[in-house]
């Protein structure tokens, strides 16, 4: 059995006091560490009475209540749909990968998590695919929606730094690429898929 958050909170006042910061760790130093400079870890804050509610949990609705499809979708059969940002990203592509139905990934039904696995491979495997494409990163968080969604990553092959598990931050700070390209990329992307199963939507 996990701690609970009362006894990791503690065990954190015990290190460094009640509104105490723990110290910097070693990530400062790994190559992929997108910031220099003097920083602090965030003051670790004591237990919340519960979780705060998600999107599709509490009053908070879920994009598919209102929408059959999540925004900016670029592919589709009929039991999932791929979507994409509104516009070029820091990094050269991303996409997302939801049910349509609204279910989390405990949820899926073992075919469900069978088409999953499919689909995760061939979208990986086409993005893997695109013109100076050096990797793509397959996560999945889920502390902001209750909504399955699979975040698809591909990154600029050769540059330095700009890698592993900091995508998420460099994608933030890189200036988006041209508008042209990005939209090409979508559409083969869309096309790819639709070659295996289901219908592309640009
Ligand atoms: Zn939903």
């Amino acid at each position: 059995m996990a701690e609970s958050a009362e006894e990791v909170y503690a065990r954190v006042v015990a290190q460094v006091g009640e509104g105490g910061r723990l110290p910097m760790p070693p990530v400062e130093e790994w190559d992929i560490f997108p910031w220099e400079g003097e920083l602090v870890p965030k003051v670790v804050g004591p237990p919340l009475d519960a979780e705060a509610p998600r999107w599709g949990e509490g009053d908070k609705p879920c994009h598919c209540a209102t929408q059959e499809l999540p925004d900016h979708p670029i592919w589709r059969n009929e039991r999932w749909v791929v979507s994409t940002t509104d516009g070029p990203t820091g990094m050269p592509l991303m996409c997302f990968l939801h049910p349509v139905e609204h279910q989390d990934l405990h949820e899926l039904d073992d075919e469900m998590a069978g088409e999953l696995g499919q689909i995760t491979v061939w979208l990986h495997r086409i993005m893997a695919r695109l013109t100076n494409i050096g990797r793509v990163h397959v996560c999945k968080w889920g502390d902001g929606g209750s909504h399955l969604h699979l975040w698809f990553i591909a990154r600029t092959a050769r540059l330095p730094h700009i890698l592993g598990s900091m995508a998420v931050e460099w994608n933030e700070m890189l200036p988006p690429g041209p508008e042209d390209v990005w939209r090409d990329d979508v559409r083969r992307v869309a096309a790819k898929l639709a070659s295996h199963d289901g219908r592309a939507l640009v």
